[in-house]
C-alpha cells in the first residue's frame, strides 16, 4: 500500500492550489455577495487542464485520472466551493461522454468542453426534476422519437451551471412502459430552442454557482444526441453518480480544510485570558477532533478514487467516502466557526461562508439517507 501521490498527482495539485491562491481567493468573498458566476474563472481552469482531469489527452483532457482529481477538486473547494461545483460538474460530464459517446460525440462535446478556449464555458448534469430528486427513476420529461430524431418535453429542477452550460446532458423517458429501463440520456447544446431557464434558485449557500430550473418545451435533437443505447439512461447515471459521489467528498474535504486551517489561524492568534485560545484545553480538543475527521475523510476519499482509476468496483467506498466526508465536513466547518467566537459568525471571516457552503454536501448527488440506503444494500449483498 502506498500513500504517496506520484509526481503528475502533485503536479496537478500544485497548479490548482496555485491557481485557487491566485485567482479564486481574491474574489470568493465578493462572489458570495454578488452571486456572479465565474465565467472568465472557469476559461482559465480549462486552460490548465482542470476541466477535463480524468479525461484522456487524445481529448484534450489532462489524462491524470481521478486521484489527480480529487486532490485538485479538493484544493479549489478549499478556496471557493462555488467555482469547484462547476469544475466538479463539467468533470463529471466530460468523463461520462468521453467513456459512452460515440467518436463523433466525444469530438463535439468533449473537446471543445475540456480544452483551452473551447467555448462551451461548462457541462451540466440535468436528471433532478421537481418530483424526483432522490427517486430519478420517477423523472417526467419525454423524448418523443420524430423522423429527424427526438422532441424533449419537460422540466429539470436544481441544474447546477444549468444557466450556462454549453452542453446539458438531460435525462428523459423514452419507454413509458420500461420503468427505469426506459429512461434515456441525450446531449442538448445549452443554446438549444425551447431550452429556457425558467427559475435561478437562491439558495444558503454557493453563490457563485448558478442552479437553475431549466424547461425544456419541444426541444429537437438529432438522432445522434442520444447517449449510448436508448434504454440505458438510468445505468449511465447510477455509474456518474459514482464517480460524482468521489468529487462531491472532495468537495467537503477540500471545504473543511479551508475552514481548518483559518480556525487554526485564529486559534494561534486570538487571545483570552492572558494566552491564545488555542492553548487552552477545550478549543484544542474541538480542534484535534476536526483534525483527525478530516484526516480520515481525505483517506477515504482517495481510496474510493484509488479504486475508480485502477478500474475496481468503487461505488461502495465512494458512497461511504462521500457520508462521511460530507457529515464531517459539515461539524469541521460548525467548530471552525465556534473557535472564531463572534467573529466567526460574520462576513470579515471566511467560515461562516463555509459553513453555509458545506451544507449541500449532505445533499446533493444522493442526500446522506440515499447513501446509507447503497452502503446497506451493498452490506446485504456481501453476506452469503
Ligand atoms: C445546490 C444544488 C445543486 C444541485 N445540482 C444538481 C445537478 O446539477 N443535477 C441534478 O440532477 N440534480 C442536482 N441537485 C439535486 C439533488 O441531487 C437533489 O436535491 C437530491 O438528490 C435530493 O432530492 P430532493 O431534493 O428531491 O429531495 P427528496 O428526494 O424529496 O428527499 C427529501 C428528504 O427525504 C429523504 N428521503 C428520500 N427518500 C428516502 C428514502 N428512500 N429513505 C430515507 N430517506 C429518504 C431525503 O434524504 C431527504 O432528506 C442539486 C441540488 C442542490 C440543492
Amino acid at each position: 500500500m502506498k500513500f504517496t501521490p506520484t509526481e503528475e498527482q502533485l503536479a496537478v495539485q500544485r497548479t490548482a492550489r496555485e491557481v485557487a491562491e491566485r485567482l479564486l481567493a481574491p474574489k470568493a468573498a465578493a462572489r458570495d455577495v454578488s452571486g456572479e458566476f465565474p465565467v472568465a474563472e472557469l476559461a482559465e481552469l480549462g486552460r490548465l487542464g482542470l476541466l477535463g482531469i480524468a479525461v484522456s489527452d487524445e481529448l484534450g483532457g489532462a489524462g491524470a485520472g481521478t486521484i489527480a482529481y480529487s486532490l485538485a477538486m479538493q484544493e479549489l473547494a478549499r478556496v471557493d466551493a462555488s467555482v469547484a461545483v462547476a469544475v466538479s460538474v463539467t468533470n463529471m460530464v466530460a468523463e461520462l461522454i468521453a467513456k459512452n459517446g460515440t467518436p463523433a460525440q466525444a469530438a463535439t462535446w468533449v473537446t471543445p468542453l475540456v480544452s483551452p478556449d473551447g467555448g462551451l464555458c461548462c457541462g451540466a448534469f440535468a436528471l433532478s426534476e421537481p418530483e424526483a430528486g432522490s427517486d430519478p427513476a420517477a423523472l417526467r420529461t419525454t423524448a418523443v422519437k420524430t423522423a429527424t430524431g427526438w422532441r424533449l418535453d419537460g422540466t429539470k429542477q436544481w441544474i447546477t451551471s444549468g444557466s450556462h452550460a454549453g452542453v446539458i446532458v438531460v435525462w428523459a423517458v423514452t419507454d413509458a412502459a420500461a420503468g427505469h429501463k426506459g429512461i434515456s440520456a441525450f446531449l442538448v447544446p445549452g443554446k438549444a430552442t425551447g431550452l429556457t431557464v425558467a427559475r435561478l434558485e437562491e439558495k444558503l449557500g454557493l453563490h457563485g454557482s448558478s442552479t437553475a430550473q431549466l424547461v425544456l418545451d419541444g426541444v429537437e435533437v438529432g438522432d445522434d444526441a442520444i447517449l449510448g443505447a436508448p434504454g440505458r439512461g438510468f445505468a449511465l447515471a447510477m455509474m456518474a453518480l459514482d464517480g460524482g459521489r468521489i468529487g462531491i467528498a472532495s468537495q467537503a474535504v477540500g471545504i473543511a480544510r479551508g475552514a481548518l486551517e483559518a480556525a487554526v489561524r485564529y486559534a494561534k492568534d486570538r487571545k483570552t485570558f492572558g494566552q491564545a485560545i488555542i492553548q487552552h484545553q477545550a478549543v484544542g480538543a474541538m480542534l484535534a477532533d476536526a483534525a483527525t475527521w478530516l484526516d480520515a475523510a481525505a483517506l477515504m476519499t482517495l481510496r474510493a478514487a484509488h479504486l475508480k482509476e485502477s478500474g475496481k468496483p468503487f461505488g461502495q467506498q465512494a458512497a461511504m467516502a462521500k457520508l462521511f466526508a460530507s457529515e464531517h465536513a459539515w461539524k469541521i466547518c460548525d467548530i471552525a466557526l465556534q473557535v472564531h467566537g463572534g467573529y466567526g459568525y460574520v462576513r470579515d471571516f471566511p467560515v461562516e461562508r463555509m459553513l453555509r457552503d458545506v451544507r449541500v454536501t449532505r445533499i446533493y448527488e444522493g442526500t446522506s439517507e440515499i447513501q446509507r440506503i447503497v452502503i446497506a444494500r451493498n452490506l446485504l449483498r456481501s453476506v452469503a
